[in-house]
This record gives structure tokens, C-alpha cells and sequence, in this order.
């Protein structure tokens, strides 16, 4: 395999990175070559006046030509200075072989009798003392800057390059888009070792990890180029470069894998620590570093999470379908524990505005208070069987809200609530119900359960065998996103079923074509014919509702009347509709 070695390549790059990023930097050649043309221009010109008796006239008075000399010295030394200043060692360096030159000849000249070479020979060992001086005082000032970029790319406890310096490699790469695997490594149970075994050998174990891993990547063992730093806690990242094939980087994680397998003795403990491994690379799985890190660190927790003998995992697109879904799982299993689901009222009109009632819709925050879409959770909530306790949250929580208000204010309104096929299919939904009327007040009339037409399609003895019973206590029935499943009025006969909602798409189309407002048309005079209401879904424009009005539609439902509320918005509206009956 034709793998380049270069073992200190990865700190070598870093240190130049970190140069670039910390260094003011030196001033470009030409400054340097042009400094050094005047030196020499004014040292020749300070050769040819210092001696000269020649008198020339300047604004009407004598001026001897001498008297130039002191000038074009001062500006000779002054290139001196900057060149120290302005461009590094070798500016300094032929700052004072040029000063040094010039020495024995001016002495040369004194001894010969020229004495007008003193106050040259005076200024030049000045210059040299103040260009020691300055360079000095600049070296320290760099040494002082090393450290500190030093300390600030080291882990104070491992002595490895930080998370800041893995970031800025990896940077570095990125932008000089060269192809790298980044793995991000989590050590497996080390809480544990903390816990049982307390933070000094906790920490002891971390440092045998790091010594073990550095020995890897500085003697470059794996027979690839890495670079590995501590991010955080136990979280370490590795950078392999040099590599021919996807199984040159598999071989070079194993060996970092392989690296903790001998047991480790700690102050006399036997540990055992093992790790996870969740790699992607640039740019094959990410171009980017943000979702580079992202995607390694996925594959690191998912490889964790399977909890098998293999520990290394490479990044797949699955990956984040698998932990999207993990995340909205903990999250509907959060709230749940910690009563974080509540509810909205949406209100429902009649074609003159009156209102009829509210449809309850199930609202949730995650544990960071962000609002998640019923959309994304209801599924979830459905998955982990967990929809029954989710309802019963939403039916006890809104049911005894809207009960309150109609024993204060006698308002006669409806309240909607959504049943999931999988909870309406579960023995005692009724029961549940007969609870619900009893605990909020409702009157039976009052409580509306929506059924999606699905469910009835599907599972039609079992639906009907509930809903008959829910009809029984006097519970008024919807049939929820009507036309988004079969469709079929017939069908619609032998289930006990008051009003029929019509799905939001069919409003949406309902202008675009006759033909479509036909079949919406067709749909509330069938369901007339059937004895059932008909509510339009998701009606947002002023055309939608003059087409409803005109086809003798009996009630809508959508932001262009009202868009869901929370409690005290309802309350609100409520309090206000009650002081004008
Ligand atoms: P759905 O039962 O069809 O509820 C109506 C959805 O349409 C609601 O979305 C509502 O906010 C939205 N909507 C109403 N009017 C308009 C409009 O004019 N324009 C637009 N763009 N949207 C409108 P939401 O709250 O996101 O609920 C989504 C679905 O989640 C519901 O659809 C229902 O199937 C389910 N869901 C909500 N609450 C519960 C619950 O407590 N239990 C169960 N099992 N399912 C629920
Ligand atoms: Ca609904
Ligand atoms: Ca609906």
C-alpha cells in the first residue's frame, strides 16, 4: 500500500495553521528589498557629503553640503530599524552585518584622519544597540505568543491537542480540500468508572487512554497520517489522512480500537474500558465541518446505542432517519412523564360566523420548551403505543377546560376531539369516554369524538361495534379528513356518524377547476341526503368561503376565521361571545 508516512505531518500543519491565524504577519520581500536600496542610497550619499567643504546656496543663504550628511544618516539608520521591525530574522540579520561593515571602514577613516566619520561611527553603534534591543524584546514577545497558542491548544489534562485544534485542522483541510476521514470516539460506560471509582482514577484512565493513543498517532503505527485530540469528558477526535482505500481507514480506527484492549492498572484496579467509534469523511459523506462532525458523532451514538461486540461504525444517510426518530421518541416520552402535552382549541363557524364549537388539537414542547409538530409526534406517540395515555392528556385537559365554561356561561358549544384509530381499536376507548363526560360535565351532546375515514374503512366491524356505543351515551360522531381515503358516502351509511369533515386538499382545489367544485359540491348534498353536517377543512380565503356559502355548506373550520388557540385566547373569545347572549 502506498501509504505516505509523515509522522509529525498533522502537528506540523496545526502549527502553521495556528501561525497564520495568530502571527502578525511580516512585511512581503519587495518592503525588505526596497528598505535595504535606501540604506545603501543614503549610506552613499552620506559617503560623498560627509566630507565635502562645498557650499551651496538655499533661499539666498550658504549652506554647506555636509550638513546633508546628518539627514541622509538619520534615514539610513531609520531602514535600519524597520527592517528589524518589519521583516523578521533576516531582516535583522542584515541589518547588523551592514552596520558591522561600515564599522572598521568609518574606523579606518578616523584613524586616517577624518574626523567627520565620529558622529557616523557615534550613530551606527547606537543603531546596533537599539536593533539588539528591539529584536530581543520581539523574540520574547513571540515566545510568550507560542505558549500561550500552545496552552490554548492543549488539554491541560492529557497533554493532547483540544477540540479547538482538531477544529481548526480540520478547517484547514476543508479549505484546502484535501480527503479525510473525521472520527468522533466516545469511551464506553465511563461514567461508571467515575462513579464507582471516583474522578482521580476516572481521570487516570483517560490519561493511560491518551498516551496509548498518541504513541499510535505520533509514531505512526496505524500507517496513516492522524491526528487525535480531546474534545470533551471522554470524547475523543481522530483525523486519518494519507489513505489509499476506505479499508486502509477501517484498519487504522481497529487500531486505535485494539489500543484499549490490554486491561489497565490503576493504582492497583484492573480496568477494562472499550469505545465507540462513528467515522465519516471528507468530502465523500459531508463537504462541510459542521455536518461532518455531525454525521460521525450520529454513527458514534448509533454503534453505542446497538450496544454489540463491533464498536466502529461508518456514517450511512439511515443513520439520520433512525436518530431523528430516537430523538421524537425521547421526546413524546418526555412529555409524557413530564405532563409537557397540553392542547389548542381551534374554532369551528357556521356560514355566519356563529360559532359552533372548538376541535381540541394535542400540542407538545420538547425538554427544551420548542414546540413540536402534532405531525411528527402523534406517529411516534402511535409507534410506541403510547397514543391512549397522549389522547387521554388532551380529552381530560380540554374536556374539563370547555366543561368549566359551559356551567359558568351556559354556552351552547361543541367540543371536537381526535381519536387515533389505534387508541379507538383498544377495549375501554368507550369507558374512557363515559369517564371524560363525567369528570368534565360535558353533556353527552356537547362532546364530538373524529374518526378518520380510514379507520373506518379498515377496521369497520370493530369501529362500528365503538362508535354504536359512543352513540349510545349520546356522543355525537365526525368523520375526520373525508376524501383522503376511499371516500365512499356509502359506506358512510352504516357507521352512526352526525357531520362529515372534508379535508383541507379539497378545499385548496376547490377554485381551481368547476369540476372540482363540482365534487365538493357533490359531496355536501350526498352527505345532506344522509342526514350528516359538513364542515370545510382548512378554509384560509375569502373565495373558498363564498364557494362554501353558495353550496350550502353547513360549518367551517380554518385560519381564515380562527387559527388554533391556546386556553386563555379561548377563554377570551368565550367570556366575550357570553356577555352578549
Ligand atoms: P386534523 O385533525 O385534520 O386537524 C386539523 C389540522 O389542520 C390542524 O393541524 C390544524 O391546525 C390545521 N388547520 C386548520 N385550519 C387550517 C388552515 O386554514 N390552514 C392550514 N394550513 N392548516 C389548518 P395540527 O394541529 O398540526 O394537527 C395535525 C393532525 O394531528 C390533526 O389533523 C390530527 O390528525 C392530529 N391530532 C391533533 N391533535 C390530536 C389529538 O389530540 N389526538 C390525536 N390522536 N391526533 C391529533
Ligand atoms: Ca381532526
Ligand atoms: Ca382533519
Amino acid at each position: 500500500m502506498g501509504i505516505k508516512k509523515d509522522k509529525k505531518g498533522s502537528n506540523r500543519l496545526l502549527e502553521r495553521t495556528m501561525e497564520r491565524l495568530a502571527k502578525r504577519r511580516q512585511a512581503p520581500v519587495y518592503v525588505f528589498v526596497l528598505l535595504l536600496l535606501l540604506y545603501f542610497a543614503a549610506s552613499i550619499i552620506v559617503s560623498f557629503t560627509a566630507g565635502s567643504q562645498e557650499v551651496v546656496m538655499f533661499g539666498g543663504n550658504p549652506l554647506y553640503i555636509y550638513t546633508f550628511a546628518g539627514v541622509f544618516s538619520s534615514v539610513a539608520n531609520l531602514c535600519v530599524v524597520l527592517m528589524v521591525i518589519f521583516c523578521g530574522k533576516m531582516g535583522f540579520i542584515v541589518s547588523v552585518t551592514v552596520m558591522l561593515v561600515q564599522m572598521p571602514m568609518m574606523l579606518m577613516g578616523i584613524i586616517k584622519g577624518n574626523l567627520s566619520s565620529i558622529p557616523g561611527l557615534f550613530g551606527n553603534t547606537l543603531t546596533i544597540i537599539v536593533v539588539f534591543v528591539i529584536y530581543i524584546d520581539k523574540k520574547k514577545v513571540e515566545e510568550y505568543q507560542h505558549r500561550i497558542r500552545e496552552q490554548a491548544t492543549t488539554d491541560l489534562l492529557t497533554g493532547l491537542p483540544n477540540g479547538f485544534a482538531g477544529t481548526e485542522l480540520i478547517n484547514e483541510l476543508i479549505r484546502r480540500n484535501k480527503p479525510f476521514t473525521n472520527v468522533t470516539i466516545d469511551i464506553n460506560n465511563f461514567k461508571l468508572i467515575n462513579d464507582t471509582m471516583g474522578f482521580d482514577i476516572g481521570n487516570k484512565v483517560l490519561l493511560e487512554i491518551a498516551s496509548r493513543w498518541k504513541k499510535i498517532a505520533n509514531e505512526g503505527l496505524s500507517g496513516t497520517l492522524d491526528f487525535i485530540s480531546r474534545i470533551n469528558g471522554d470524547e475523543y477526535s481522530l483525523v486519518i489522512r494519507n489513505y489509499d482505500s476506505t479499508d486502509d481507514v477501517e484498519k487504522t480506527v481497529k487500531t486505535y480500537e485494539s489500543a484499549l484492549e490490554e486491561k489497565m492498572v490503576i493504582d492497583g484496579y484492573e480496568v477494562f474500558v472499550n469505545a465507540s467509534f462513528g467515522y465519516a469523511n471528507f468530502p465523500s459523506d459531508a463537504a462541510e465541518l459542521d455536518t461532518l462532525v455531525n454525521y460521525s458523532v450520529a454513527a458514534m451514538r448509533e454503534i453505542k446505542r446497538i450496544n454489540s461486540s463491533e464498536h466502529i461504525l461508518h456514517f450511512t444517510p439511515e443513520l439520520l432517519k433512525e436518530q431523528s426518530t430516537l430523538m421524537i421518541d425521547n421526546k413524546v416520552r418526555f412529555a409524557l412523564e413530564n405532563d409537557m402535552v397540553g392542547f389548542n382549541l381551534q374554532p369551528q363557524y357556521d356560514m355566519s360566523h356563529r360559532l359552533r364549537g372548538f376541535e381540541a388539537l394535542a400540542r407538545m414542547k420538547d425538554s427544551d420548551g420548542n414546540s413540536v409538530s402534532p405531525i411528527e409526534f402523534i406517529p411516534a406517540a402511535e409507534r410506541l403505543g403510547m397514543i391512549d395515555s397522549l389522547d387521554l392528556m388532551v380529552y381530560r385537559k380540554s374536556a374539563v377546560f370547555i366543561g368549566d365554561i359551559i356551567k359558568k356561561t351556559g354556552l351552547d358549544i361543541v367540543l371536537s376531539i381526535n381519536a387515533s384509530v389505534k387508541h379507538l381499536m383498544k377495549n375501554g376507548f368507550a369507558e374512557e369516554i363515559r369517564s371524560l363526560l363525567k369528570d368534565s360535565g360535558i353533556p353527552a351532546g356537547q362532546l364530538e369524538v373524529e374518526i378518520t375515514e380510514s379507520i373506518l374503512i379498515e377496521s369497520a366491524e370493530k369501529a362500528a361495534e365503538c362508535l354504536n356505543e359512543l352513540k349510545d351515551m349520546g356522543i355525537r360522531i365526525a368523520i375526520d379528513d373525508f376524501g383522503t381515503g376511499y371516500s365512499s358516502l356509502s359506506y358512510l351509511n352504516s357507521f352512526p356518524s352526525d357531520i362529515l369533515k372534508i379535508d383541507k386538499s379539497f378545499i385548496d382545489k376547490m377554485n381551481d377547476s368547476d369540476s372540482s367544485q363540482k365534487y365538493v359540491e357533490a359531496i355536501i348534498s350526498l352527505a345532506h341526503v344522509l342526514d350528516l353536517e359538513v364542515i370545510a377543512e382548512g378554509v384560509e380565503e375569502d373565495e373558498q368561503l363564498e364557494t362554501l356559502g353558495g353550496i350550502h355548506c353547513d360549518y367551517i373550520q380554518g385560519f381564515i376565521w380562527g387559527k388554533p388557540l391556546t386556553q386563555d385566547e379561548a377563554e377570551e373569545l368565550l367570556m366575550k361571545l357570553a356577555a352578549l347572549k
